[in-house]
C-alpha cells in the first residue's frame, strides 16, 4: 500500500473527544481486536484481541488459585424446569435467555436455555456432591461462554455472547460465604487498578441495582470517558436462595442437616472494554504493559540494500529476551511511518527505532505510547531503561486516570446540585442518600442514573440530597452503560 494512503487510513479514526461512541468502535476494529459476525450482537475475537483477553485471564486466574479455588466446566444448556425454581433469578433474566427448541431434527419435550449464567446448574451439581461439613468449603471457577440477548450491543461492553468467569462457592456459615464475597471483590479491584491500571470504587449495590437472586451484590465501577460508569465485576451473597431452591444441604459438626451458603462473582471481557475506553487516544489504542501482548515493537529503518539495520534489530530483541515482550516488525512490504501508525494503534507501550544513526551512536531510540516522548538510550543500558519506562507507563497510566475520574466526580449537598451533577454526566455523582428503591426510582426517571454503589455509612442525622428523607449511606451516582 503507498505510503500516503495508509497513513490516510491509519488516521481516519474520529477523533476521541469528538464521538467516543465512534471512536470506540473504530479503535476495536482497527486494532484488529474483533470484528463482527454475522449475528448481530456477536463479535469475532481476533488473535490480537485474544492475546490480550489471555493476559488478563491469567491474572485473574493466578489469583483465584492462590486463594484455593478451582476451575471446572458446566454445560451450556439449562433444561426450563431446573431454571425454573429460583423465582427471583428466572424473573430477573427471563427477557435475555435464548432458547433451543429443536435438536436433531425434532422439537424437543422441554426448552433448553443457554446459559445466562450458571448458578442453577452448578447448584443442582453441588446439591449432588456436598453431603457433609467435610466437603466444604466447595470453591470452584469456570471460565466460559454465556448468552444474554440484548437489543443494543458494543464491542465488549455488550454484546449477545460473551466471555467471562463466574465463580460459584458453597459454605457452612454466612460468615464464610460473606469473607469470600469481599475476598473476591478484591481482587477484582487489585486486577483492575493495579494491572488495567482502571481506578474503580467498590462498594454494596442498592436493592434496585443488585443481581436477581442474590441478598446482596458487591461491585467495582469505572468511569468511562463520557461521564458514564462501568460496572466491570460483581461479586454476590446469595444467602440461602439457591440453596432452598436447589436443595443444596450437609450434615453439620452438630449432626444437624442445614442448607449452605453460596456465593458467585463474575467478570467478562467488558472490563477491556474499559480498558479501551479509558486509557485511548486519538491515535488509537493505548495498552497498560501488564496485558500488551507486544510490550515493546523493535522497528528497523533500514537504508536500501543495506542489512545491518535488520541484524540489530533482532540484537536488540535479544537484549530484551526476559526483560520485556517483544516482537521485530521486519516487514518489508511496509515502510517505518506506516508501522509506526499501525502499532500505535494496536497500543503498543514501547516502540524501539533503529537506523543507521543510532547504530553509529550505539544507541536506540525509544517512543513511548502513552506520552508520545522519545528518548535515545544506549544500547548497554536499554534493558534496565525499557524495564524501568515499562513501569511509569504502567503507574502513570492508573495516575491518569484517578485524577480525571476524581477532577470528574462532583459532591452534591442538594437537590439541585445532585439533578445538575446527573443531568451534565460530567462523572460520578457522590451524596448521602436514603437507600429507598422508591427514591431511586424516582432519581431514575428524572436522570436516567441510578446508584452504582453504597460505599460507606453516613454520620448520624445525615439527609438524602435527593428526597430529603433520612440518609445512613453515601452513594455514588452516575448513568452507566
Ligand atoms: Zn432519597
Amino acid at each position: 500500500m503507498p505510503d500516503d494512503a495508509a497513513k490516510r487510513e491509519m488516521k481516519s479514526i474520529p477523533p476521541k473527544g469528538a464521538d467516543l461512541s465512534d471512536w470506540y468502535t473504530q479503535v476495536c476494529l482497527r486494532a484488529q481486536l474483533v470484528d463482527y459476525a454475522p449475528v448481530r450482537g456477536c463479535i469475532v475475537l481476533r488473535p490480537y484481541g485474544f492475546a490480550i483477553w489471555d493476559l488478563i485471564r491469567e491474572e485473574f486466574d493466578r489469583r483465584f488459585k492462590a486463594t484455593g479455588h478451582q476451575n471446572a466446566y458446566f454445560p451450556l444448556f439449562i433444561p426450563e424446569s431446573l431454571l425454573a425454581r429460583e423465582a427471583e433469578h428466572v424473573e430477573g433474566f427471563a427477557p435475555e435467555v435464548a432458547w433451543v427448541t429443536e435438536g436433531g431434527g425434532e422439537k424437543l419435550t422441554e426448552r433448553l436455555a443457554i446459559r445466562p449464567t450458571s448458578e442453577v446448574i452448578v447448584g443442582m451439581m453441588y446439591a449432588r456432591w456436598i453431603q457433609s461439613h467435610r466437603d466444604l468449603p466447595v470453591l470452584i471457577n469456570q471460565w466460559a461462554n454465556v448468552v444474554r440477548w440484548e437489543k443494543a450491543t458494543r464491542p465488549f461492553l455488550r454484546t449477545l455472547e460473551f466471555l467471562w468467569q463466574e465463580g460459584h462457592t458453597a459454605h457452612a456459615t454466612q460468615a464464610e460465604a460473606s469473607e469470600e464475597v469481599q475476598q473476591m471483590l478484591e481482587i477484582y479491584r487489585s486486577v483492575a487498578e493495579d494491572i488495567l491500571c482502571l481506578p474503580v470504587i467498590t462498594g454494596r449495590k442498592s436493592e434496585h441495582e443488585k443481581f436477581a437472586g442474590a441478598a446482596a451484590t458487591f461491585a467495582i465501577e469505572a468511569l468511562m470517558p463520557d461521564g458514564k460508569a462501568l460496572q466491570a465485576g460483581t461479586s454476590h451473597e446469595l444467602g440461602q436462595h439457591f440453596a432452598k431452591a436447589y436443595d443444596i444441604k450437609f450434615t453439620d459438626t452438630d449432626e444437624q442437616i442445614k442448607h449452605v451458603w453460596t456465593t458467585s462473582w463474575g467478570v467478562s471481557w467488558r472490563i477491556l472494554g474499559g480498558v479501551i475506553m479509558v486509557h485511548g487516544d486519538d491515535r488509537g489504542l493505548v495498552l497498560p504493559p501488564a496485558i500488551a501482548p507486544h510490550q515493546v515493537v523493535v522497528v528497523p529503518i533500514p537504508k536500501k540494500g543495506d542489512d545491518t539495520v535488520a541484524v540489530a534489530a533482532r540484537e536488540i530483541a535479544a537484549l530484551l529476551q526476559g526483560v520485556a515482550r517483544t516482537h521485530v516488525d521486519d516487514r518489508p512490504e511496509q515502510t517505518a511511518p506506516w508501522k509506526f501508525n499501525e502499532w500505535e494503534m494496536r497500543g503498543v507501550p514501547l516502540r524501539a527505532e533503529i537506523g543507521p544513526r543510532d547504530i553509529a551512536a550505539g544507541q536506540v531510540t525509544l517512543a513511548r505510547r502513552d506520552t508520545l516522548e522519545k528518548v535515545a538510550v544506549p544500547r548497554e543500558q536499554l534493558a534496565a531503561r525499557v524495564s524501568e519506562i515499562l513501569a511509569d507507563i504502567q503507574r502513570s497510566l492508573y495516575a491518569r486516570a484517578l485524577a480525571e475520574r476524581e477532577r470528574r466526580t462532583v459532591v452534591a449537598h442538594d437537590r439541585k446540585s445532585f439533578v445538575d451533577g446527573l443531568v451534565a454526566q460530567t462523572g460520578f455523582v457522590e451524596s448521602l442518600w436514603c437507600a429507598r428503591t422508591e427514591c431511586e426510582l424516582d432519581i431514575k426517571a428524572e436522570t436516567s442514573a441510578v446508584s452504582r454503589v453504597i460505599a460507606g455509612a453516613a454520620e448520624p442525622g445525615s439527609v438524602c440530597a435527593y428526597c430529603g428523607c433520612p440518609a445512613p449511606v453515601r452513594a455514588f451516582f452516575a448513568r452507566s452503560y
